[in-house]
């Protein structure tokens, strides 16, 4: 049966929750070269579902998704789902991705702020798409392996930093976009108030192990407006906003 005969959202609630942080992940190994799965996997999993903003579709299609997975995991890069990359942590899929990138409007001039560096995917991803990319991880090794993997990728306009990204980045603030890829139970305020005027923040808000919401926030002459997008799971964000 053909996916795209159910709406987006029922498509969204059995594809991608189930999928969304797999501990255990046992896709069928692919064929062909990684640029030729990588796109295939741009027209199957994105442009064939709602994801129509070509330069985000573009940099999907131009990171190599395969550099940024352990090892292990390499030959699934470009299956439809989450994967593992150690420390209990993993790589959104590259539908979240996409979309995420995608609700977050980037621009060529602008900065952006990621809070959850993982494996530094999606700040590549965001890379090619912006002017600069600052990115906070909470687990040192994962700081220092994304680090590794934008640098030999060529991501130089990439900065990552080993922290809590609670606070956001307050000596780089304001930023016109902030994404945050680990689940929290509330919006950090210190993270809306490091938006810039005509910014956008996008982020996974609920409870741990449950079902959240991805949320995209808009601020517009100090005015905060919140949209619901649909719902998703990713691992919690952890440090100050747990306290
Ligand atoms: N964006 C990542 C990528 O492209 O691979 C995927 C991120 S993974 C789903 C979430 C990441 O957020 C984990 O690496 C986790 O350690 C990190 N994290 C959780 N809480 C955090 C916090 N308070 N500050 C910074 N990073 C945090």
């Amino acid at each position: 049966m053909s996916m795209e005969r159910f709406s987006p959202k029922l498509i969204l609630l059995l594809v991608l929750i189930p999928l969304a942080c797999a501990s255990s992940i046992h896709p069928p190994p692919e064929a062909g070269t990684y640029s030729e799965r990588r796109a295939e996997m741009v027209q199957r999993q994105l442009a064939a579902r709602d994801i129509d903003n070509r330069d985000v579709l573009q940099a999907m299609g131009e990171v190599p998704r395969h550099r940024f997975v352990p090892a292990n995991v390499q030959r699934y890069a470009y299956t439809d789902s989450p994967l593992p990359i150690g420390l209990g942590q993993t790589i959104s899929q590259p539908y979240i991705v996409a979309l995420m990138t995608q609700l977050a409007d980037p621009k060529p001039e602008e900065r952006a702020l990621e809070v959850g560096t993982g494996s530094g995917y999606q700040a590549a991803v965001l890379s090619k798409l912006v002017q600069k990319v600052f990115s906070i991880e909470i687990i040192e090794e994962l700081a220092e392996t994304a680090s590794t993997s934008l640098r030999e990728t060529g991501c130089l306009n990439v900065t990552v930093r080993h922290g809590d990204g609670y606070a956001g980045w307050e000596e780089e603030a304001p930023f016109d976009i902030i994404m945050v890829t680990a689940a929290a139970p509330v919006v950090p305020q210190p993270l809306i108030d490091q938006l810039a005027d005509g910014g956008r923040l996008v982020l996974p808000v609920g409870p741990v192990g449950g079902v959240q919401e991805l949320i995209l926030i808009r601020k517009q002459k100090g005015k905060i407006r919140e949209e619901k997008i649909i719902p998703v799971r990713f691992v919690p964000m952890t440090g100050k906003v747990r306290e």
